[in-house]
């Protein structure tokens, strides 16, 4: 059997951090934002933060209350696992202010996401998660310049998001809009 190695993006992929973030910007500005009121990657011109603040509010979230994007992404990717895929999570996640990665992979654990091996990336860089990309046979992020990049060296998804809908990225393979059909699209691939 070939091995497929499949990278995941974790922020907007598996685990919705946007929620927890959403609700602590909410809190700390009086505000009332949604997730479907992020219609551009730059939410923290949305929400009316900086760059400083967005990066602080990150930090300071525990990712143990981040629901997942899907519930079946922890089955999907088990039934991705016995068809042979590699999993691979590779995140620019932003650490905990004081628990490092901890709560991350705490979550993870919690979710029963039985991936093969997780890759943190510097997340100063918008690049290295794009030169990453010839490692693997798909890459799935929901980033749009993340996308625009990996799609020039692998199969690159995107998940769906109010900030990329309407984005026209030429070098993106396919979109999906859950784990039903990310799950779907790879196994009909290599028939
Ligand atoms: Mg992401």
């Amino acid at each position: 059997m070939k091995e497929y190695r499949v990278g995941l993006d974790i922020d907007g992929c598996v685990l919705q951090t946007y929620e927890p973030f959403l609700k602590e910007t909410n809190k700390r500005h009086g505000t009332n934002f949604k997730f479907s009121d992020m219609t551009s990657y730059g939410v923290d011109k949305i929400v009316g933060i900086t760059v400083e603040e967005l990066i602080d509010i990150f930090a300071s979230i525990d990712d143990r209350d981040s629901p997942l994007c899907d519930p079946n992404c922890p089955k999907v990717i088990d039934n991705l696992r016995s068809e042979g895929y590699i999993i691979e999570l590779v995140t620019a996640h932003i650490p905990h202010k004081t628990m490092l990665f901890d709560p991350l992979l705490e979550a993870l654990d919690n979710y029963k996401i039985n991936y093969d091996l997780i890759t943190f990336v510097d997340n100063r860089s918008n690049t290295v998660k794009g030169q990453m990309a010839s490692l693997f046979d798909y890459m799935l992020d929901d980033a749009p310049h993340h996308i625009m990049e990996m799609g020039v060296y692998t199969k690159a998804i995107l998940y769906d998001a109010p900030y990329n809908v309407n984005v026209d990225i030429p070098s993106v393979w396919a979109r999906v809009p859950n784990w039903t059909r990310l799950e779907q699209l790879l196994l009909d691939d290599v028939k």
